[in-house]
């Protein structure tokens, strides 16, 4: 990772995701390095990525160039003291080489001197900052709230009384942790999340008609990013869903068991067993900040990701590694949850969504034959997603029905 904090932190400009990010660039100026979230992708930013890649990236690869760009060239940005957020990986994925070309393109652009933070999920973001282990936790923090406050938005929003009630909520939920995140987590944050849950259990809903819910997988960045994803989760509650999302704890806890399973498979016991520590400490402090709100919940624990593995194992080896085994992992978890539908969302050519779709069929026969859609985001914005999204959600019904049928024969 090239961090070269100075006395004089430079800015870190972080492209923006999702609201996870905010809470990432809380951290951070927690630990005194200056943080800057960059305005929300948009039809500029996807320009300037498709104007400066190759053509040959996915989305995500288009957007956050864009993103980053476009800050670099407004008249106030000076490469000497900025730096760039950008992850990466090992492995298939071409993520991995997200920050390679971007470090390219800024040169080309003459703007060489700008550094890069990029974490990797290889070491499951070790050595992240200066104060690694303190930075990292603190990080985890914020976005375990983040992933509780999301589902609680998606559990009640579609059933509010009065629309934007949830939303507004939402926003004012997300500024408290910030807030709480800005002062190191723990106590303040289990005190915001005690607040969220007065405020939830204050909000007025009807769900004396349960929609059919919807589980949506797939592809981190754009399962995340409204933008790429045109708004799926309003989409999906517009023609009469409850949206259950697969949460971004999932990708943390699945680099940690890769990172176990790795490291016990080459004979490193010492990382595998910091690794252990490391899980259950962030285990520990899932926990702790769910505890306020967990009892207004429908699906308040996530399945470990071991056995979202071994779920998978009948039908892929998931040592094969890469977002796909997720992908699938997390839609048969939810198919024997009873959800209703699976909804797999996936970049244009992206290799782990091309597996999993490849591989529905072969999940849906041993799930009931599970309505499943998978959604390829191109670059060039959909057209038909709305009559699609309406023939899925009356399958869903239609699954619905059946399988209350079933149940009231077999009693
Ligand atoms: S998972 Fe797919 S879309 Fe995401 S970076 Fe990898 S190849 Fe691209």
């Amino acid at each position: 990772m090239t961090t070269n904090v100075t006395e004089q932190p430079k800015t870190i400009y972080l492209p923006y995701m999702c609201d996870h990010v905010h809470v990432m660039a809380s951290a951070l100026n927690a630990h005194n390095l200056p943080a800057e979230v960059l305005p929300p992708s948009d039809d500029e930013t996807m320009a300037i990525g498709l104007d400066l890649c190759k053509g040959r990236e996915c989305s995500p690869c288009f957007v956050t160039t864009g993103d980053l760009i476009r800050r670099a060239r407004q008249p106030d940005f000076d490469p000497e003291r900025s730096m760039m957020f950008m992850p990466t990986t090992g492995g298939s994925c071409r993520f991995g080489q997200y920050n390679v070309l971007q470090r390219e393109i800024l040169e080309r652009e003459g703007l060489g001197a700008v550094e890069f933070m990029s974490p990797t999920g290889s070491n499951s973001y070790q050595g992240f900052g200066n104060n690694p282990t303190r930075l990292r936790q603190l990080m985890w923090q914020g976005i375990v709230a983040v992933d509780l406050l999301q589902k609680l938005l998606h559990e009640y929003r579609p059933y509010e009384l009065q629309p934007g009630q949830t939303d507004q909520l939402y926003q004012q939920a997300l500024q408290r942790v910030m807030q709480a995140v800005e002062q190191h987590g723990g106590k303040p944050l289990v005190a915001a999340m005690q607040w969220v849950a007065q405020q939830f259990e204050a909000l007025p809903v009807d769900r004396s008609t349960r929609r059919p819910i919807i589980g949506l997988v797939g592809e981190i960045y754009i399962r995340f990013n409204e933008y790429t994803n045109q708004d799926i989760i309003r989409k999906l509650e517009a023609v009469g869903a409850e949206v259950i999302l697969a949460d971004a704890m999932e990708w943390f806890y699945y680099t940690n068991w890769n990172y176990k399973y790795r490291s016990r498979a080459h004979g490193r016991f010492g990382q595998f067993l910091s690794m252990c520590l490391t899980d259950a400490y962030q285990q520990h402090q899932e926990r702790r900040i769910l505890k306020p709100v967990e009892h207004l919940l429908t699906f308040p624990h996530a399945t470990p990701v071991g056995q979202l593995m071994e779920m998978l194992r009948p039908y892929y080896h998931p040592e094969l590694d890469s977002e796909a085994v997720l992908t699938m992992g997390k839609a048969i978890d939810f198919a024997r949850h009873g959800l209703d539908g699976i909804v797999n969302i996936m970049p244009f050519s992206c290799m782990p969504g091309i597996i999993s779709a490849g591989m529905s069929q072969r999940l849906r026969a041993d799930l009931d034959n599970i309505p499943w859609l998978d959604i390829i985001y191109d670059a060039q914005g959909g057209t038909n997603i709305n009559t699609r999204l309406e023939a899925f959600m009356y399958q869903t019904r239609q699954f619905q029905r059946r399988r209350q049928a079933a149940s009231a024969l077999a009693h």
